[in-house]
């Protein structure tokens, strides 16, 4: 195992072509930890950006990246969304994320995610990791039998399954909360909706549109899956190219990252923005100045979308279907408190989440910490969910 930890309160030389310790500060994030295991593949790096209000949850990535800057700078911006999400959906949770650089359709093996394991093991439960994209059931129990610091497993081993259920309402009901701001009710019957990608979040999603009787107009770069769901729930199926200029009231994106930019932002008619997909606004200050300069409300991709990690952190306590349900409805206050409080300020969504997020750390932060005989790393909070799991 060979590992190296990057600490940010040791500055080292700065590399002016990658300026890793630069990027590290800027977004003040903890601890990198690079994970290499030649022999087996394993080209893996975690990222731990903020434990303040607990240890740092997040799933891990299997990605192709081009090159290894590609995953760092990916690992960064991962980790410090899901520090604002855990603190903005008031979860005593850090912020961290991880990701393998490799091909998920070739190039996972058991020892690969046991080697992952191990190095998710060795950081004490400073990070809990989860399932990302390219990952499935099958990679965590592998994970699983090097660490207990692992999130989001089978109902039938005790955990809390697929969290896309748990996502997709978030999203509705975050969507309602936007149509209440903007339209003075929250009734989204008859409201004409474009929905990005027919995946597992809007599968669900759109159901729930459906029935509540939204006009639906969806789109996927897969023709079977688009085909099969607009069938199900009488959407119209468009064009992914039309998708952003169609005349709609909202806008929903579920696929991809960075579709919010300076491309599609000309081409849009729709009044709201309220998706699951992360990292929604292709360069988060420009793109959300844009939107609220457009009147377009923007409902923030790690507040509207954070069901998925309610779900997963609610495993810790002992999974609890209903309890993580009623927790993902309370995003449509949240959502509608970012709205009153961006207005109010005359300040675009994101900015008014973050200073939210923001605001909740550093009060938790502040709070003094007292001397116990097991006090560990940090003590405060984060102490009590290390010890449960
Ligand atoms: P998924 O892979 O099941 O669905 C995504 C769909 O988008 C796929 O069908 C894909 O073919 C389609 N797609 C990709 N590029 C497209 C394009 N350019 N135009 C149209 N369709 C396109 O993923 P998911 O689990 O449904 O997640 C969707 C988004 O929500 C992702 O960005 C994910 O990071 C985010 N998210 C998911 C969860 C969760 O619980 N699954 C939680 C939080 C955030």
């Amino acid at each position: 195992m060979q590992s190296t930890t990057i600490d940010r309160k040791k500055d080292a030389g700065i590399d002016k072509a990658f300026p890793l310790f630069d990027k590290l500060q800027s977004h003040e994030h903890e601890q990198v930890v690079i994970c290499s295991e030649p022999d087996i593949g394993l080209k893996a790096i975690i990222a731990i950006h903020d434990t303040t209000l607990g240890p740092a949850l997040g799933g891990v990535r299997m990605w192709p990246y081009n090159n290894e800057q590609e995953a760092i700078r990916d690992v960064l911006r991962l980790s410090r969304g899901m520090t604002y999400k855990a603190s903005i959906s008031g979860l005593n949770l850090g912020g961290g994320k991880a990701v393998i650089i490799g091909d998920s359709r070739k190039d996972k093996s058991e020892p690969l995610f046991r080697a992952f394991g191990r190095y998710v093991e060795s950081l004490g439960g400073r990070y809990i990791t989860a399932e990302d994209v390219g990952i499935d059931v099958q990679n965590m129990e592998w994970v699983r039998s090097e660490t207990k610091y692992v999130s989001g497993l089978p109902k039938a081993i005790g955990g809390g399954g697929d969290p896309s259920p748990v996502t997709a309402f978030g999203v509705y009901m975050g969507m309602k909360a936007c149509a209440k701001k903007a339209y003075g009710s929250d009734s989204l019957e008859g409201k004409r909706i474009a929905v990005q990608g027919a995946g597992h979040v809007s599968s669900h999603l759109v159901r729930s549109l459906s029935e509540e009787g939204a006009e639906l107009y969806i789109c996927d770069i897969y023709e079977d899956k688009v085909n099969a769901l607009a069938r199900e729930v009488s959407a119209e199926v468009v064009d992914p190219d039309d998708i952003y200029g169609l005349d709609v009231d909202i806008f929903s994106p579920c696929a991809l990252g960075g579709v919010v930019n300076d491309d599609t932002i000309p081409h849009m008619k729709c009044d709201i923005i309220a998706g699951a997909a992360n990292n929604v606004l292709d360069e988060e200050e420009r793109h959300g100045q844009m939107l609220l300069d457009h009147n377009i409300l923007y409902a923030p991709d790690y507040v509207i979308n954070a069901g998925g990690l309610i779900n997963v952190a609610s495993e810790l306590e002992g999974y609890n279907e209903q309890r993580a349900h009623d927790q993902a409805a309370k995003i449509y206050d949240t959502i509608l408190d970012i709205l009153n409080y961006s207005e109010d300020n005359n300040t675009p969504t994101f900015r008014a989440s973050n200073i939210l997020a923001e605001e909740r750390i550093e009060k938790v932060g502040k709070i003094h910490q007292v001397y116990t005989s097991d006090s560990s790393f940090s003590g405060r909070i984060g102490e009590l969910y290390s010890n449960n799991i």
